[in-house]
């Protein structure tokens, strides 16, 4: 492959290492630069009987010990009003669910799923249902009713909270097809509203906690007991159930600390909703774990909301996505100048690649990079990142974590892999199997899941390159690869430098069958607000991408689009622009954003 690496450019952000705070008394001898699972398994809060349960490390170790009067959630609701919750009141409260769910005669390994936004009730559920030893599966509250049929079927959800709206609206039509279903617990409170003593067949959230007593005694579970099940997010094909640990704790902590800097006293804000696995891992436990104080916004994306919120709760580490941090470009920079960040001190993103453009904007706009990293639902924590000790290269995912080992691998036909030493070459990125939150199953997919390895390597389906200093360079999912004339052309590479454009917010690229090439690169460009879709401009991008990229990995046609086709969770549905562009079936589409 002879193709010139343009986002490798000699571009870093130099950076001065924060200095390091005073650590909380349990984390002591824990250097946070190093942070290894063996050292984070070390301090994480152990039940009495040796046990970890991430609940009780997450909230009771904390409302039991000196951060008990620590606000543990800042509220924040959609029509601005605003609620604390300390760790006592969480461990109160997720103390009365575990009561209700087991005295309704749920037990340990019973599967509870929740259908919300993001209430506060929806916390004291998760971090109640886990301490009753039950396992959790959030679902997005936008699903509609079959993909939440589909879900709680295929994970055999014994109870459900939700709210009464969403209930009757989504629940109620499939409920029957659901067997495992027994309980239904609907909140009352809340932009979604709902009276659940009308609904037949249902239960009052707040009556039943109301009822139960405020002190349980955690069921004591180990490392390698069941805790979550997420579904993946659908960007290639149909959701896959993923299998999660209580020990995944151990990453959560690890990495909250050397990927997020999570640190005492930071105020934290995860944009991702629960329903995804990075607003659990890190919209929940990693947070609570380090005992931090977390913002919950119930509203959806507002540019001018997100700016006044970083601003006016001095959020101090702030985790986000690409699509989000495009959203805030689309709106221009000067929206962001009325408002000051002075106590942001690091920003992160996951979930796409992001492009060097909205790395170069956040220098702009929030005086520092935001720091990309990798994961996956199936690696239930961050592996790789630019961690906050790091120069940023805008457009690499950073380098793997501590404790993780990363290679490059190459598939070998008779089933093997041969790893790829040389830096620069391009492979599927593997991942030596044993870390703590690595998922255990694919729920009723056995194959599928012993497909995903090969040795004790985990193998990933995502392409990336690695350079001479170990930065990671993301090339496209392997699926989303184009082959065209010989070259193997990776669509983040091609979007990014559409994005250079100042007229072009957002691209996705395909590839498509070609006679002459194989196949021929396509990109779907949408414009910023006001930006004629006129043939000079396609003209000019095309030139733009041909100087950048050369003629073979430029594409050969440009096509503008109002919006292009997301997931929920935000990552661009490229398999979906292909199956449009060529008349193809659409498949799973059970987790696209609406109207797209
Ligand atoms: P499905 O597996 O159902 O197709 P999905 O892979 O999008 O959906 P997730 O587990 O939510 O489901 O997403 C993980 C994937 O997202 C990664 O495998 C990778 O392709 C992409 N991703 C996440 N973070 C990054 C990043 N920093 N850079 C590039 N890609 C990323
Ligand atoms: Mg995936």
């Amino acid at each position: 492959m002879d193709k010139t690496n343009n986002l490798q450019r000699a571009e870093v952000i130099h950076k001065d290492v924060p200095s390091m705070r005073v650590l909380p008394h349990w984390h002591e001898g824990v250097s946070p630069d190093s942070l290894s699972w063996d050292a984070a398994r070390r301090v994480l809060p152990r039940l009495p009987g040796g046990g970890l349960n991430i609940g009780y490390a997450a909230v009771d170790a904390h409302g039991q010990g000196e951060r008990a009067a620590r606000v543990a959630i800042r509220w924040l609701g959609e029509a601005g009003s605003e609620k604390n919750i300390t760790y006592r009141e969480l461990m109160l409260a997720s103390n009365r669910f575990a009561n209700a769910v087991t005295q309704l005669g749920l037990k340990r390994g019973d599967r509870l799923f929740v259908l919300a936004p993001r209430l506060p009730q929806l916390y004291v559920a998760v971090l109640g249902g886990l301490k009753a030893g039950l396992v959790v599966s959030p679902l997005f509250p936008a699903f509609g009713p079959e993909p939440i049929a589909m879900r709680m079927k295929l994970g055999e959800g014994r109870v459900l909270v939700t709210t009464g709206g969403l209930y009757r609206r989504k629940v109620a039509p499939v409920r029957s097809q659901i067997e495992s279903l027994e309980h239904v617990l609907l909140i009352g409170e809340g932009s979604d509203n709902g009276s659940a003593e009308a609904v037949q067949g249902t239960h009052d959230f707040d009556a039943l906690l109301h009822e139960a007593s405020d002190s349980f005694t955690c069921v004591e579970t180990g490392e390698d007991d069941p805790a979550l099940l997420h579904f993946t997010s659908g960007t290639t094909g149909k959701p896959k159930g993923a299998m999660h640990v209580h020990g995944a704790a151990v990453a959560h902590y690890a990495t909250g600390r050397v990927a997020l800097d999570l640190h005492d006293e930071d105020i934290y804000w995860c944009t991702a909703d629960p329903g995804w696995v990075t607003g659990m891992s890190y919209g929940i436990i990693a947070p609570l774990l380090h005992g931090v104080t977390m913002v919950v916004d119930e509203a959806e994306f507002n540019a001018e909301r997100w700016y006044s919120i970083l601003q006016k709760h001095k959020v101090s580490v702030w985790y986000t996505a690409p699509t989000a941090i495009r959203m805030l470009m689309k709106n221009g920079a000067d929206l962001a100048r009325p408002f000051s960040f002075p106590d942001l001190r690091f920003i992160a993103s996951v979930g796409e690649p992001l492009n060097p453009e909205a790395v170069w904007w956040g220098m702009d706009v929030f005086k520092q990079p935001i720091h990309d990293n990798w994961w996956q639902t199936e690696t239930g924590g961050i592996m790789i990142a630019n961690t906050a000790a790091m120069d940023v290269k805008p457009g690499s995912m950073g380098k793997p974590l501590p404790s993780v080992q990363a290679c490059v691998v190459e598939r070998l036909p008779g089933g093997g892999v041969r790893v790829i030493d040389e830096p620069g070459v391009e492979g599927e990125l593997a991942l030596r199997r044993g870390w703590p939150s690595m998922f255990r199953a694919y729920l009723n997919q056995d194959e599928r899941y012993r497909q995903c390895f090969v040795g004790d390597l985990y193998l990933s389906g995502d392409l990336v390159k690695r350079d001479v200093e170990g930065y990671y360079w993301f090339v496209g999912r392997a699926d989303d690869v184009i082959k065209s004339a010989g070259h193997l052309i990776g669509p983040f590479e091609v979007e990014s430098v559409l994005m250079e454009h100042p007229a072009v917010v957002e691209a996705g690229v395909i590839g498509k069958p070609d006679a002459l090439l194989g196949e021929s690169v396509k990109a779907f460009v949408a414009l910023r607000a006001g930006t004629d879709a006129s043939d000079a401009l396609r003209r000019e991008l095309m030139a733009h991408a041909r100087k950048r990229l050369g003629p073979a990995v430029a594409p050969r046609e440009i096509a503008f689009a109002a919006t292009l086709p997301h997931t929920r969770s935000g990552k661009i549905m490229r398999r979906l622009l292909k199956a449009r562009e060529l008349g193809l079936p659409e498949g799973d589409t059970s987790t696209l954003e609406s109207g797209a």
